[in-house]
C-alpha cells in the first residue's frame, strides 16, 4: 500500500455585495469573499491538498485567475477536476481534515452541512471527512473580519 499526503491553504478577502460560499454551502452573512471564481476558500484549499498529494502543482496552474472562463466559476468544478486527476492515477482518499478560520459569521452550525457536501463532492463516506471552525481571536486579517481562510490536509492511498 502506497500513501501520499497533501496540504492546502487559502485566504480570500471579505467584501460587500458578494455571496458567501464555504465548502460548497451558501452561508447566511452580509458579506462574501472576493475572488475571480466564487472564492470558496475551503474548496480551493482542498483542491490544492489533493493536487499537492500527487505532485500536480496547484489550483492556479490548472485554473488561472486571469482566464475569463473561470470568472464566477463554481469551485466545486475545480475540486471535481482534482478528484478525477487523483483517481486517474489510481489514488483513493483515506481521509481528510480541514479548518475554516472566520471571526464572523459563526460557522459551527454549518459544519454538518459542509461535511456532507464535501463527502458528496469527493464521493466518499462522511466518516472520512472532518470539518473544524475557528475564530481569529480578534487579531490578524481573520480576526479583524477582513478575510476568511482555510487549511486542508488529505491522505491518499493506493494498492
Ligand atoms: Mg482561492
Amino acid at each position: 500500500m502506497e500513501m501520499r499526503i497533501g496540504l492546502g491553504h487559502d485566504i480570500h478577502r471579505l467584501v460587500a455585495d458578494r455571496p458567501l460560499i464555504l465548502g460548497g454551502v451558501p452561508i447566511e452573512f452580509d458579506r462574501g469573499l472576493l475572488g475571480h471564481s466564487d472564492a470558496d476558500v475551503l474548496l480551493h484549499a482542498l483542491t490544492d491538498a489533493l493536487l499537492g498529494a500527487v505532485g500536480l502543482g496547484d489550483i492556479g496552474e490548472r485554473f488561472p485567475n486571469t482566464e475569463p472562463r473561470w470568472a464566477g466559476a463554481d469551485s466545486a468544478m475545480f475540486l471535481s477536476d482534482a478528484v478525477s486527476a487523483i483517481r486517474e492515477l489510481g489514488w483513493n482518499i483515506a481521509n481528510l481534515d480541514c479548518t475554516l478560520f472566520a471571526e464572523r459569521p459563526h460557522l459551527t452550525p454549518y459544519k454538518p452541512a459542509i461535511r456532507q457536501r464535501l463527502a458528496g463532492l469527493l464521493e466518499i463516506d462522511e466518516v472520512l471527512v472532518n470539518v473544524k471552525a475557528k475564530s481569529g481571536e480578534k487579531v490578524g486579517p481573520v480576526g479583524r473580519e477582513e478575510a476568511i481562510s482555510a487549511d486542508a490536509v488529505v491522505l491518499l492511498m493506493r494498492d
